[in-house]
C-alpha cells in the first residue's frame, strides 16, 4: 500500500475536488489501522472514499485519502441465515452478482449500483419501498477502525449505540472495514412503467403506495407529464427486456439522447419546456421482469448535480402542488425530471427516514448548468416542512438546522465527541453539518 503524495481526486459529478496530502490503498483491515495510526502520528485527518458518487463534499479527504479499491474481499456467505460479510470497498454491482450466485439479494436498493457498499451505506442510500427500507436497515453488523487505531465490531447486541450511529455515519465515527448484510432469498421483480398525467398521479398517490412494493414517479417540469414505475415481486420465469429494447430505452434514449438534449437546453434554456414535453411523451409504457437488482438499477451516463429532501410522507401531495406552483412563479428552466420516492421509517440515527414514513423529492440539473437558485428555492420549500437533506446530495444545512429535524442528532454528536475527540475523521463537510 505504498502512499502517493498530492494525487488529485474528484467526484463523479465533477463539482468536488481535493488534493490530499497523501493517498493510500489499503489491502486489509490491518493496513487501514496502520494508515489511521500513521495519520495520527503526522497530525493529519484521514478519510476513506467510495466511488465519489456523492455530490456533497462528504468524501473529500484533505490529509490522508484511503482508496477503497483493494478492500473488496467477500469474507463469508451464510445462505441459511442470509448473513453475508464483505469488505467496505466492494462495489454494489459486484456484491449483487455474488449474492445472486448464492441465491440471495438485497431487499431494496437505489437506482444505480456503482457505489461501494460502505460509501453507499454511510450516506443512508435508499431506493423506494412500501415495506423494504434503505441500505441502513439491511445491515446486521459493522467492523470499524476507530480514531485510536483499534478495531471494533458493533451490532444490535454489541455496542448498539455505535451500531445505530455508524450505519449512516458519514465516515465521521471511524473507517468501516467490513459490513455484515442481512440479505433475503433472491427474487424477481416485475416492472410496470406507465406515462401518466400529473393530476392522476397526485390523485392516486395513496392507492399506488398501498398497492405496490416499490412505487416511484418522475415529473417532467414545465409539463403535465409523469412517468410512473411500479415494481412488484413475481414468480418466474423472468421476462427481461430484449437486448435491443434495453439498449434503445436505457442506453440510447435515457442516456445518449438525454445527454444531447441537455447540451441543447444548456445552450438554449428557453427550449426546455418544449423539449421536456417531447421527453415526457418519448418514454412509453413497458412491462418486464428480471432479477431484482437489474430492475432496481439502471446505467446513468449523463453527469448531473442533485439535491434530495426527505419529508414526512403526509406532506408529499401538498408539497408537490406547492413545488409545481413555484415553477409557475419562477423563471427556472429545468430539463431533468423530478424524482419522487417513498420509504418506511428507519432506525439508524442519521437515516433521512429516521422514525417516520418518508417521501423523498429529488431535483437535478445537468452538471454544466447552474443549480443554486433552483435548489435553494426547492430547499426553502422542503425545509419549511421539516425536510432532511440526503447527506450525499447538495444542500446548505448546518448543525443548527439538522439538530431540529433529527431527534438523535445530539446523541450522534455526543458519541462523536467520545470516539473522535481530535476530529481525525473530519473534513469541511462534517464541520458544516456537525458544527465542529
Ligand atoms: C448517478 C447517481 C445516482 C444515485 N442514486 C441514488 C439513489 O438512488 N439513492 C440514494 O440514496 N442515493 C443515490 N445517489 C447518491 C449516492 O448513493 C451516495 O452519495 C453514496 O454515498 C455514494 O457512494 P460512494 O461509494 O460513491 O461513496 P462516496 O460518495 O465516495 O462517499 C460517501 C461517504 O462515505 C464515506 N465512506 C466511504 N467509504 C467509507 C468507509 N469505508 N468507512 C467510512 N466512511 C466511508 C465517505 O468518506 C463519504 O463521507 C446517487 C448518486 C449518483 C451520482
Amino acid at each position: 500500500m505504498s502512499p502517493k503524495t498530492r494525487q488529485k481526486w474528484r467526484n463523479w459529478a465533477g463539482n468536488q475536488q481535493a488534493t490530499p496530502h497523501r493517498s493510500v490503498t489499503p489491502r486489509t483491515a490491518g493496513e487501514v489501522t496502520d494508515a489511521v495510526r500513521s495519520a495520527a502520528d503526522d497530525g493529519l485527518t484521514v478519510r476513506m472514499t467510495g466511488t465519489g458518487h456523492s455530490f456533497t463534499g462528504a468524501a473529500v479527504a484533505e490529509g490522508v485519502l484511503l482508496r477503497p479499491t483493494e478492500l473488496t474481499a467477500i469474507r463469508s456467505v451464510d445462505t441459511a441465515t442470509g448473513l453475508v460479510t464483505v469488505e467496505a470497498g466492494l462495489p454494489l454491482h459486484a456484491f449483487n452478482r455474488v449474492l445472486d450466485e448464492h441465491g440471495l439479494a438485497l431487499a431494496n436498493m437505489g437506482d444505480i449500483q456503482e457505489q461501494t457498499v460502505a460509501g453507499a451505506l454511510q450516506t443512508a442510500t435508499h431506493g423506494t419501498g412500501r415495506d423494504a427500507a434503505g441500505l441502513a436497515s439491511q445491515v446486521a453488523a459493522l467492523e470499524l477502525v476507530l480514531a485510536d487505531g483499534t478495531t471494533v465490531a458493533c451490532s444490535p447486541d454489541e455496542r448498539p449505540d455505535l451500531f445505530d450511529a455508524a450505519r449512516a455515519g458519514l465516515g465521521a465515527l471511524g473507517i468501516v472495514t467490513a459490513i455484515t448484510w442481512k440479505t433475503v432469498p433472491s427474487f424477481l421483480l416485475c416492472a410496470q412503467e406507465e406515462p401518466m398525467k400529473w393530476d392522476e398521479v397526485l390523485a392516486r398517490m395513496d392507492e399506488f403506495d398501498f398497492a405496490n412494493e416499490h412505487f416511484e414517479f418522475y415529473w417532467f417540469p414545465h409539463t403535465e407529464g409523469c412517468l410512473t414505475k411500479r415494481n412488484n415481486r413475481v414468480e418466474g420465469p423472468a421476462r427481461p427486456l430484449s437486448k435491443a429494447k434495453h439498449w434503445l430505452d436505457d442506453r440510447f434514449l435515457s442516456n445518449t439522447v438525454f445527454g444531447a438534449i441537455n447540451r441543447v437546453t444548456h445552450l438554449a434554456p428557453v427550449s426546455t419546456p418544449f423539449v421536456n414535453g417531447i421527453s415526457a411523451k418519448a418514454l412509453g409504457a413497458r412491462t418486464y421482469s428480471d432479477t431484482s437488482y437489474k430492475v432496481f438499477t439502471s446505467p446513468r451516463t449523463v453527469r448531473f448535480k442533485e439535491q434530495e429532501y426527505a419529508i414526512p410522507r403526509e406532506e408529499l401531495v401538498p408539497a408537490l402542488r406547492e413545488l409545481r406552483s413555484l415553477f409557475a412563479r419562477k423563471d427556472w428552466r429545468v430539463s431533468f425530471p423530478i424524482e419522487v420516492r417513498l420509504l418506511p421509517p428507519e432506525d439508524a440515527w442519521l437515516s433521512m427516514a429516521y422514525g417516520r414514513p418518508t417521501a423523498f423529492i429529488a431535483v437535478h440539473v445537468y452538471n454544466r448548468d447552474a443549480h443554486e437558485a433552483y435548489f435553494r428555492g426547492v430547499e426553502d420549500l422542503l425545509t419549511a416542512l421539516g425536510g432532511r437533506p440526503h447527506w450525499g446530495k447538495l444542500h446548505t444545512r448546518d448543525a443548527d438546522y439538522l439538530e431540529k429535524v433529527y431527534p438523535r442528532f445530539g446523541d450522534f454528536q455526543k458519541l462523536r465527541d467520545e470516539m473522535d475527540p481530535d476530529r481525525r475523521f473530519a473534513n469541511p463537510y462534517t464541520t458544516q453539518v456537525f458544527g465542529n
